[in-house]
């Protein structure tokens, strides 16, 4: 059982404070007896405690930063959705292959962001621009939004806010199980819950500080059954020995545990694992004994955006686990929808 994330230290910028968001977590965190410090911004956010890289890299992914968001422009966000909402940027968990690792360099500490009308501001002003047309928008391309948000409530307020809006659509997706207090959120339909999942053997040896598979499999029932429209993202999509067997039995899981309310509307996203020259680099460094496979021979080179480009799995090997992976979902899922394979 994996507890809910407790930060070991946290930064407060003082213009957090004239949110009353930001004063509401001071006075949490001091109630809750943990060091804080202030400091005039994250990027000054230094001396962490530790005495190599690798130990400074985990203080800072229990370290939470309480600032505003500034920049109030959203990254576009293919292929789930039109744009990123940005709620909060790192994440506490420990997954080898995640992408954070690269994008958010030497600042790998949690940031959560108190001006979130603002937030909501500029998501309604992007809807109304594509108006009649509905606009989606991503929470979790910076972060694992739902790990954090037992403390800070953000994504439950912006749930409710999207649940009041006529054309705008959330969507998250996480590999926790913390999900209680979003059950009665007022969704009104307008929010896609989804699930990261693999085949347990990937979990148990790349996603250290995250929910195992059973308790994520527990939680995406609750959220069924509090009516969310459901989703799971396999990725990344792993070859290893017994893949068949191990993806095979997920689904099965899946299948045996989640109740008939969800089977209507219920959608798949999937992503064969990849990786960059300097992804490999980084994940050498933060997590040095991992058994994941970055052999370039063993793979198919995709050029990509700004020139670096991406390794995937060679052609034969992607149809097998292309394939695989949609004769099991039209076997127990014959009525979702399989929105991409990548
Ligand atoms: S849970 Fe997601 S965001 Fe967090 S470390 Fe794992 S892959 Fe990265």
């Amino acid at each position: 059982m994996i507890a809910p994330f407790t930060p070991k230290l946290v930064y407060f910028e003082p213009e957090a404070l004239n949110y009353p968001l930001g004063q509401t977590l001071k006075n949490k965190f001091e109630a809750m007896g943990l060091e804080i410090r202030y400091t005039t911004s994250h990027n000054q956010v230094r001396n962490l405690p530790g005495d190599t890289d690798l130990q400074k890299y985990r203080t800072a992914k229990s370290t939470l930063v309480v600032g505003i968001r500034k920049t109030l422009k959203f990254d576009t966000s293919k292929p789930s959705a039109e744009y990123a909402i940005p709620l909060a940027t790192g994440c506490m968990g420990h997954c080898h292959y995640c992408y954070l690792q690269t994008t958010m360099g030497s600042k790998p500490y949690i940031r959560t962001y108190v001006n979130v009308e603002e937030i909501w501001a500029a998501a309604d002003q992007y809807i109304a621009e594509r108006a009649p047309e509905p606009t989606r928008f991503e929470a979790s391309c910076t972060s694992d939004i739902v790990g954090i948000d037992h403390l800070t409530h953000t994504l439950k307020r912006t749930i409710e806010h999207f649940g009041r809006s006529r054309l705008g659509r959330l969507r998250f997706v996480t590999k926790f199980h913390h999900v209680d207090h979003l059950l009665d959120a007022a969704h009104n339909g307008n929010t896609r819950f989804r699930f990261s999942v693999n085949a347990d053997f990937v979990i148990r040896h790349f996603e250290p500080g995250t929910s195992p598979l059973a308790q994520r499999i527990e939680a995406a029932g609750k959220v069924a059954r509090a009516g969310y429209p459901l989703g799971f993202i396999v990725a990344p999509v792993y070859w290893h020995e017994g893949w068949q067997e191990g993806y095979a039995r997920m689904f099965e899981q899946l299948h045996d545990t989640l109740p008939p309310e969800a089977m209507d509307n219920l959608t798949f996203e999937l992503i064969q694992h990849r990786f960059t020259r300097p992804a490999k680099q980084v994940i050498a460094r933060n997590y040095p004994m991992t058994r994941l496979e970055l052999d370039e021979a063993k793979r198919r080179y995709k050029w990509g955006r700004y020139g670096i480009g991406k390794y995937i799995y060679p052609l034969e090997t992607e149809a097998e686990l292309r394939d695989h992976l949609y004769r099991e979902i039209g076997k127990w899922f014959p009525r979702a929808k399989i929105e991409y394979f990548t």
